[in-house]
């Protein structure tokens, strides 16, 4: 387990799922929390109380992280209830399940806006305070179907196969300024997401069931305590895909 007494991290989309189980653990390991989430305010609360209850600082920071202004009021808001981010997980993000045919361009924008460009805004407002400290954290929850069929559609694919490229394209430009920029890319952990459309895949699955959020958070604690990697996705999917 590794030591983040003193860090403050952030974690989007931290209300339920995959960023819940992130914050959580980030707590048990010492580091401060903001919870951001875009709409269910009490689920978030909960997430809070339990990280007080570690001993750890937490705020609940709501915003629409796709939005650039309401990303920018929420850094504010963190620096002046915990103080500067020192770990971003850019977790937060949509599964619009409509087949090929039926795919719009409003729902290829609105992916696109909450999976990519989210993660692109809220490194934009982290970086210059973590080179500014030369210590710094960004792990994007990609996924599978970055490089796979996926079953959600080219939309969500397009999205996540976008966060990959753009952890490359800072990793290399931030690294000497101790700054790492990863991926961790899940395929079918159990949450809402997943049953909102993909119970039905589990046959897909080599190990023969869903992956769990707190073993998508272990690897993302596994990716914030090693300051070589970089630029790197780390596939997490049970045997279903291979990077
Ligand atoms: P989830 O259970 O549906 O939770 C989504 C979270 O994102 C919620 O906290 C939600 O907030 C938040 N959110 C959604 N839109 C937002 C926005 N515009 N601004 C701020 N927060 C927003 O999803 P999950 O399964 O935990 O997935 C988390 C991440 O892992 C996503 O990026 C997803 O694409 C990725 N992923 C998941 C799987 C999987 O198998 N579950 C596989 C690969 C990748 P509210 O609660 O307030 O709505």
């Amino acid at each position: 387990m590794i030591d983040l007494t003193g860090r403050i991290a952030l974690v989007t989309g931290a209300s339920r799922g995959i960023g819940k189980a992130v914050a959580l653990a980030l707590a048990a390991s010492g580091a401060d929390v903001a919870v951001n989430y875009r709409e269910r305010g009490s689920e978030a609360i909960d997430v809070l109380e339990t990280i007080h209850a570690m001993g750890r600082r937490a705020i609940a920071v709501p915003a629409d992280v796709s939005n650039g202004e309401a990303v920018n009021d929420m850094f504010r808001a963190i620096e002046h209830g915990l103080g500067m981010v020192d770990i971003l997980v850019n977790n937060a993000g949509i599964a619009i399940f409509h087949n090929i045919d039926d795919l719009t361009e409003e729902d290829f924008d609105r992916t696109i806006a909450v999976n990519l460009k989210s993660a692109f805004l809220c490194t934009r407002a982290a970086l210059p305070r973590m080179r500014a400290r030369k210590w710094g954290r960004i792990v994007n929850i990609s996924s599978g179907a970055a490089r796979g069929a996926g079953g959600i559609g080219p939309h969500y694919n397009a999205s996540k196969a976008g966060m990959e490229g753009l952890a490359r394209g800072y990793a290399a430009r931030v690294v000497k300024d101790g700054v790492t920029v990863n991926n961790v890319a899940p395929s079918l952990i159990a949450t809402d997401m997943v049953s909102a459309g993909l119970t039905s895949s589990l046959s897909r699955i080599p190990v023969g069931r869903f992956g769990t959020s707190e073993e998508c958070a272990q690897a993302v604690l596994m990716v914030i305590g090693n300051a070589y990697m970089t630029g790197q996705t780390i596939a997490l999917s049970g045997g279903m895909s291979f990077n």
